[in-house]
C-alpha cells in the first residue's frame, strides 16, 4: 500500500528558516523539521509515508508567481511530491493564473484565506473557484480555526457548504475535516456533501469523538490522510487515527487511495 500525506508544505532552503520561525513565533507552533524539501521528505521516511502533496500557498498576490514556480521545481520530485500551486484573490488574472497552473501540470490550487486576507465566502474567491471548474483543478482550503486567527474564523462549516451550493462540479477539499474546533457545524452543514476532507492537524486539537462522528456520517471515499507538516509528523497524526476504529479497507481508503482519486480530474 502506497501510504499518501495528503497535507503538507515545504519552502525554499533559503527561506525557510525565516518562514518558519515567523510561523513559528505567530502561531505558537514547534515546526517538527527544518522546513525545507529534503526536511520533509526526511520525515516521510522516518514515518513511513511514501508520497505527499505539497500545499503551496501565495499569501499576496506580488509572490503568487514565484510561490507557483516553487511548486513547479518541487513537483514530482522523486516521483514523491504531487505539488498544488496557489491563487491569491488580489491577484489581476485569476482565470490565467489557473491556466498556468493547469499546463505546469501542478494538481490543484491551495486557498488559505487566514494568511490571504479574506474570509473564504467573500466574492474575491468566486472568479477563483469558477477557474478551477473550467481547468479542472482540485481546490483545497483551510477550513476552520487557525491559530494565527483564533477569534475570526475565515471558513466556517456555512460558508463553505455555500461554495458547494454555487459550484456544484467543484472537487474541494476542506482541510482538518472542515473545522477542528466545530465538528458539529461540520456534521450538519458538510457531511454527506460533495466535499472532501483531510486529517491535518488532528493530533493537535482534535477530539476523538468529533472525527468519529464526522466519519460515520461521510462518504469514506473523501477523506484523506494529512498530517500538516511541518506542524504536525506523520506518526502523530497516525497515532490520532488509530484511537478511532478503523476497518482495513477504510485504513486502505484514507492512506492512499482517496487521495490519488482526489487529484485525478
Ligand atoms: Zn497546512
Amino acid at each position: 500500500m502506497t501510504v499518501i500525506d495528503s497535507h503538507t508544505h515545504c519552502f525554499p532552503d533559503a527561506l525557510a528558516p525565516r518562514a518558519l520561525s515567523k510561523l513559528e513565533s505567530n502561531e505558537a507552533l514547534t515546526p517538527r523539521c527544518d522546513g525545507t524539501r529534503d526536511g520533509l521528505l526526511a520525515v516521510l521516511d522516518r514515518d513511513g509515508v511514501d508520497q505527499c502533496f505539497v500545499l503551496n500557498i501565495a499569501t499576496n498576490a506580488h509572490q503568487q508567481d514565484k510561490v507557483n514556480e516553487f511548486a513547479t521545481q518541487i513537483n514530482r520530485y522523486q516521483n514523491r511530491i504531487y505539488s498544488f500551486g496557489s491563487i491569491h484573490p488580489d491577484y489581476p488574472d485569476i482565470r490565467g493564473a489557473a491556466k498556468q497552473i493547469k499546463e505546469a501540470g501542478l494538481y490543484g490550487v491551495k486557498l488559505h484565506p487566514d494568511f490571504m486576507g479574506y474570509d473564504i465566502g467573500d466574492d474575491k474567491f468566486t472568479p477563483i473557484f469558477a477557474a478551477c471548474c473550467e481547468y479542472a483543478l482540485p481546490v483545497v482550503i483551510h477550513a476552520g480555526i487557525d491559530p494565527t486567527s483564533r477569534s475570526h474564523i475565515h471558513a466556517k462549516p456555512e460558508d463553505v457548504a455555500r461554495i458547494l451550493e454555487r459550484f456544484p462540479s467543484l472537487r474541494l477539499c476542506a482541510a482538518h475535516f472542515g473545522d477542528a474546533c466545530d465538528w458539529e457545524g461540520v456534521l450538519h452543514r458538510l457531511c454527506g456533501k460533495n466535499i472532501w476532507f483531510d486529517t491535518g492537524f488532528s493530533a493537535l486539537g482534535m477530539s476523538v469523538s468529533g472525527v468519529q462522528k464526522i466519519i460515520a456520517n461521510h462518504d469514506i471515499h473523501k477523506i484523506m490522510f494529512g498530517s500538516d507538516m511541518p506542524w504536525e509528523a506523520p506518526s502523530e497524526t497516525k497515532r490520532f487515527l488509530e484511537q478511532l476504529s478503523l476497518s482495513d479497507e477504510q485504513k486502505r481508503l484514507i492512506y492512499g487511495e482517496n487521495a490519488l482519486r482526489f487529484i485525478s480530474m
